[in-house]
C-alpha cells in the first residue's frame, strides 16, 4: 500500500478499535449495574417486604390472640377459641418462620419464640381455669393481663426487625438509585466518546479515500507521463515500467519489452550511495545508443525499491555544446576567444604550470577601420589570423580576445631571445603585405608580454601588465616588443597618483597660463599667441606633454580644457582692451575635449562670459581629430566657423588619414609640426616635407605656420618658402601673461622705430 494513505487508515482502524474496547468496557459496566440492581431488588422483593409483612402479621397475630382469649372469656364457647387458637397460632408460625429464616435475627427470634411458647402456655392455663371455675375472675385477669404483657414486651423486639428491615430496604432503594445513575452517566458519557470518534474515524476515512483518490490520479500521472518512469525492488528487477520508457525504447530501435536497458549499467553498484546519501537520490547521465539520458534513482527506505526517473537530455547537451563553442570562440576568426583563455589560464594557474603570456595589438586599428572602412579591416584580421596560424610554433596557442587584439599563449618556458624570435617570425609587416580581396595591406602590430608566475597570479593582474608592455611597446620607436617590468607597474601607478593629484589642480589654483607669440614673416608683426598650460606642483612645474595626455585618457581634460578656455579668453579681451584688436589667441583643444557632446556650447559660453569677439579666438586642433570623418565632426567645424573662431591644425604633417579633408574643412591654418622644423636646415627629406606643406597650403588658401623655430637658419629657410607666420624659442618663450604684456609693448615700440629709421 502507498505510504501516503497508510498512515489514514492506520488511525482509522484505531479509533475503531478503542471505540469497540470502550463499548466492551461500557457493557461490562452496565451489566454489572443490572446485576448489582437485579439484587437488590430480588433483596427486596424476596427478603425485606416478606419481613415487614410477617412483622406487620404478627403484630396483628398477637393483637388477634388477645381478642380471642377476650371473646372465649366473653363467649365461653369452646369450640370457638380452640378452633381460633389453633388458626391464629398456624399464621404465627407460618409469619414467624419469615423471620426466623432471617440469620441476623436469629436472637430476636428466639425472643419471639419464648413470648409464643409463653402465651401457648398461658392459653392452656386460661383454657384449665375457664373449664374449672368461670368465674375465678381474678385468676382469669392475672392470666389476660400476662399475655397482655407479654404481647407488649414483644413489641420492642418486632419494631427492632421492623426497623432494620426498613433502613436496609431504604439503602438497597438508594443503592440501586446510585447504581442507576452510574449506569446512566457511562452510557451518556460513552455516547459523547463514541460521537467523537466517529467523527475521528470519519475524517480519517475521508482522508484516506481523498489519498487513494490522489494516489490513483499519480498512478495515471506517471502512466501518461511522456518521461520514462521505472520502479525497481531490491534485487534491481524492474516492477513497473510507464507506457514512456517503451516508446523511448523503440525510437532507438531496442525492445521496447525490455525497460531493464533504461537502468544504468550495474545499476546495483549505485546502491551503497544512494543509501549512504542524506536525500537518497543521484542523477546519473548515460549515453543510450545515439541519445544521452540524464537518470534519476532514488531509493525507498521503506519499502526497499527504487524509483528510476529517465529523460532524454541529448537536444540540451547538444545545444549546451554549441552554445559553449559560440561563447568560446571569436564569431569573426573562430579562434578561441577571451573567455576561453581565461579558463585556459585559470586551468594552468590551478596546476601551477609556468607559462608566457603575450598580448598582440594591431597598430593603428581605429584608424583602418575609419579610413578603410569595417568589411575591409575584418577581412584584413581575418588573412592576418589565417597567416599568423601558419607561422605559429607548436607550443604556441593564438586567441582572438577583442576586435584589434590577441593573444600568444606558451606553455614552455621561454627566454626573451626566444620572445625576439617568436616576434619575429610572426611579426608580418615587416615581410609582406596582406592580401585581401579589397587590396593588399600592410599589418604592423606591437606585442607585450608576461610570465607566470613572475607578473602575476591570476588572469586579470596578468593581463593588467601585459598590456601595460603593450602600451610601451606601442610608443617605443625601437621595439615592437616589450617583457613586462614590475617597475612599469610602478610608472602606472605613479600615473594613477598624478590622475589623483591633477584632480584637485584647478581648485587648488595650481594651474596658470603661458602665451607662445608668434610672429608674421613679412611683416615683422605679432599676429597672435599660443595658449600653454603650466601645473605648479609641489614646488616643481609639471611639464603639460607629461599631464595633458593623463587628463585625456582620465577625462579631467574636459573640466581642465574648459578652465583654460576662458582664461586665456578674459586674458584676450584684456588684450583688445589694451589695443590688441587683431591679435589672435589660439587654444589647444585635445580631441577628448572636441568630441564632447558639450564642446561647442562651452565656446559659445566662454566667448559671452568675456565678451571676447570671436575673430579674437583661434583653436588649434589635432590632426587626429580629422580622421574621424564621421558626418558630425564636419558639421560641428562648420559650427564653430559660423560663430566666427579660427580653425588650424595642429601638429600637421604627423597624422595618418588623407589630405582630402583639407578642401571639406573650414579650416584657416596649418601648424607645421616641429618634428619637420627641427633639423629642416640640414636634412633634405625635412626641407622637402616643410616645402610640399607650405606649396599646399598655399594652393588652398590657407595660412601656415612653422613652430619649433629655433634657429635663424630655420627662419630663413621658411622665409626663402614664403612660410607666413613662425613660432619659436627664436622669437620667444612662451611668456607668463605681464611679460608677455610688456613683449608686446617692446616688440610695438622696436617696430615703430625701425618704421621711423626707414
Ligand atoms: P603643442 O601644442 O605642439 O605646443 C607646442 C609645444 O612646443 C609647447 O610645449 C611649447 O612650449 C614648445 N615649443 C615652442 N617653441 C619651441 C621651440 O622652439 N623648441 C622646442 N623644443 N619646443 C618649443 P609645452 O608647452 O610643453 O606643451 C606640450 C604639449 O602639451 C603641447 O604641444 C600641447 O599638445 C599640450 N598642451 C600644452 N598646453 C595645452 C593646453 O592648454 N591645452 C591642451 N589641450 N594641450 C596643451
Ligand atoms: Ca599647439
Ligand atoms: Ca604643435
Amino acid at each position: 500500500m502507498n505510504s501516503i494513505v497508510k498512515p489514514y487508515l492506520l488511525r482509522a482502524s484505531l479509533f475503531a478499535g478503542l471505540a469497540i474496547i470502550m463499548g466492551l468496557v461500557l457493557s461490562f459496566f452496565v451489566y454489572h449495574s443490572t446485576v448489582k440492581v437485579k439484587q437488590y431488588a430480588v433483596d427486596l422483593v424476596e427478603y425485606r417486604i416478606p419481613i415487614l409483612t410477617s412483622i406487620n402479621e404478627l403484630m396483628a397475630d398477637l393483637s388477634e390472640q388477645e381478642r380471642i382469649i377476650y371473646e372465649f372469656y366473653r363467649s365461653q364457647n369452646n369450640d370457638v377459641f380452640l378452633s381460633d387458637s389453633e388458626a391464629v397460632k398456624q399464621t404465627f408460625a407460618m409469619h414467624f418462620r419469615v423471620i426466623q429464616a432471617q440469620e441476623r435475627f436469629t436472637e430476636q427470634a428466639k425472643i419471639i419464640a419464648q413470648g409464643q411458647q409463653k402465651i401457648s402456655e398461658l392459653f392452656q392455663e386460661f383454657y384449665h381455669a375457664m373449664q374449672l371455675n368461670i368465674d375465678n375472675w381474678d385468676e382469669m385477669r392475672t392470666i389476660l393481663q400476662a399475655i397482655s404483657k407479654v404481647r407488649r414486651d414483644l413489641l420492642p423486639t418486632l419494631q427492632f426487625i421492623e426497623q432494620q428491615t426498613q433502613a436496609t430496604v431504604e439503602e438497597g432503594h438508594e443503592k440501586t438509585l446510585m447504581q442507576m445513575a452510574i449506569a446512566h452517566w457511562i452510557v451518556i458519557a460513552y455516547s459523547v466518546v463514541i460521537v467523537f470518534v466517529a467523527g475521528l474515524v470519519s475524517w480519517y476515512i475521508r482522508q484516506y479515500m481523498l489519498a487513494q483518490a490522489k494516489n490513483t490520479r499519480l498512478a495515471l500521472f506517471s502512466q501518461q507521463n511522456p518521461n520514462p518512469i521505472l520502479s525497481v525492488d531490491h534485487l534491481g528487477e524492474v516492477t513497473y515500467a510507464n507506457p514512456a520508457c517503451g516508446k523511448l525504447l523503440n525510437s532507438v530501435s531496442l525492445d521496447p519489452k525490455k525497460p531493464q536497458l533504461l537502468l544504468p549499467q550495474h545499476f546495483l553498484s549505485y546502491r551503497e550511495e544512494l543509501i549512504e546519501r542524506s536525500d537518497h537520490s543521484l542523477v546519473i547521465e548515460q549515453a543510450l545508443v545515439d541519445r544521452i539520458l540524464q537518470i534519476s534513482l532514488y531509493w525507498h527506505q521503506a519499502i526497499d525499491a527504487y524509483d528510476i526517473h529517465v529523460r532524454d537530455v541529448t537536444e540540451h547537451r547538444l545545444a549546451e555544446i554549441e552554445v559553449n563553442k559560440l561563447a568560446f570562440t571569436h564569431q569573426e576568426t573562430q579562434l578561441p576567444n577571451q573567455y576561453r583563455l581565461r579558463e585556459k589560464l585559470a586551468e594552468l594557474i590551478d596546476e601551477q604550470i609556468h607559462f608566457s603570456l603575450g598580448v598582440v595589438a594591431i597598430r593603428h586599428f581605429d584608424e583602418k577601420v575609419n579610413s578603410l572602412g569595417g568589411e575591409v579591416v575584418l577581412s584584413l584580421v581575418q588573412e592576418f589570423t589565417r597567416v599568423v596560424v601558419n607561422r605559429l610554433p607548436q607550443s604556441v596557442e593564438l586567441f582572438h580576445i577583442s576586435d584589434n587584439e590577441f593573444a600568444l599563449l606558451c606553455t614552455e618556458s621561454i627566454s626573451t631571445l626566444q620572445l625576439q624570435k617568436l616576434v619575429k617570425r610572426i611579426a608580418i609587416d615587416e615581410i609582406q603585405a596582406l592580401a585581401t580581396p579589397y587590396g593588399d595591406f600592410f599589418v604592423a602590430c606591437d606585442f607585450g608580454f608576461v610570465l607566470y608566475p613572475e607578473h602575476g597570479d591570476e588572469y586579470n593582474s596578468l593581463l593588467k601588465n601585459a598590456h601595460i608592455a603593450l602600451s610601451l611597446a606601442s610608443k617605443s620607436e625601437h621595439e615592437n616588443y616589450v617583457l613586462f617590468q614590475t617597475r612599469f607597474a610602478e610608472r602606472v601607478q605613479e600615473s594613477a597618483q598624478l590622475i589623483d593629484k591633477l584632480r584637485h589642480a584647478i581648485a587648488n589654483q595650481e594651474l596658470f597660463l603661458v602665451f607662445q607669440p608668434q610672429l608674421a614673416l613679412n611683416k615683422q608683426a605679432i599676429m597672435g599667441v599660443e595658449t600653454l598650460v603650466r601645473w605648479r606642483h609641489q614646488e616643481s612645474i609639471v611639464s603639460p606633454a607629461e599631464f595633458i595626455p593623463l587628463a585625456e585618457t582620465s577625462g579631467l581634460i574636459v573640466p581642465i580644457g574648459q578652465w583654460i578656455l576662458e582664461q586665456a579668453c578674459l586674458f584676450a579681451k584684456s588684450l583688445v582692451d589694451k589695443g590688441y584688436v587683431d591679435l589672435v589667441v589660439a587654444v589647444n583643444v585635445s580631441p577628448r575635449q572636441f568630441s564632447h557632446p558639450q564642446f561647442s556650447q562651452t565656446i559659445k559660453q566662454a566667448l559671452q562670459l568675456s565678451q571676447l569677439p570671436a575673430k579674437n579666438l583661434e583653436l588649434e586642433i589635432t590632426e587626429g581629430v580629422f580622421m574621424h570623418q564621421e558626418s558630425n565632426t564636419k558639421a560641428l567645424l562648420h559650427h564653430l566657423k559660423s560663430l566666427g573662431v579660427k580653425l588650424s591644425i595642429d601638429d600637421f604633417g604627423t597624422g595618418y588619414s588623407s589630405l582630402s579633408y583639407l578642401k571639406e574643412f573650414p579650416i584657416d591654418k596649418l601648424k607645421i609640426d616641429q618634428s619637420f622644423i627641427r633639423d629642416c636646415h640640414q636634412n633634405e627629406d625635412d626641407r622637402a616635407i616643410v616645402n610640399t606643406i607650405v606649396s599646399l597650403g598655399k594652393n588652398l588658401g590657407l595660412s601656415i605656420i612653422a613652430e619649433g623655430v629655433e634657429e635663424k637658419q630655420h627662419v630663413d629657410f621658411l622665409a626663402s618658402l614664403a612660410c607666413d607666420e613662425i613660432q619659436g624659442y627664436w622669437f620667444s618663450r612662451p611668456l607668463p601673461s605681464e611679460q608677455l604684456l610688456s613683449f608686446l609693448k617692446e616688440h610695438q615700440e622696436k617696430q615703430q622705430q625701425k618704421r621711423y629709421a626707414e
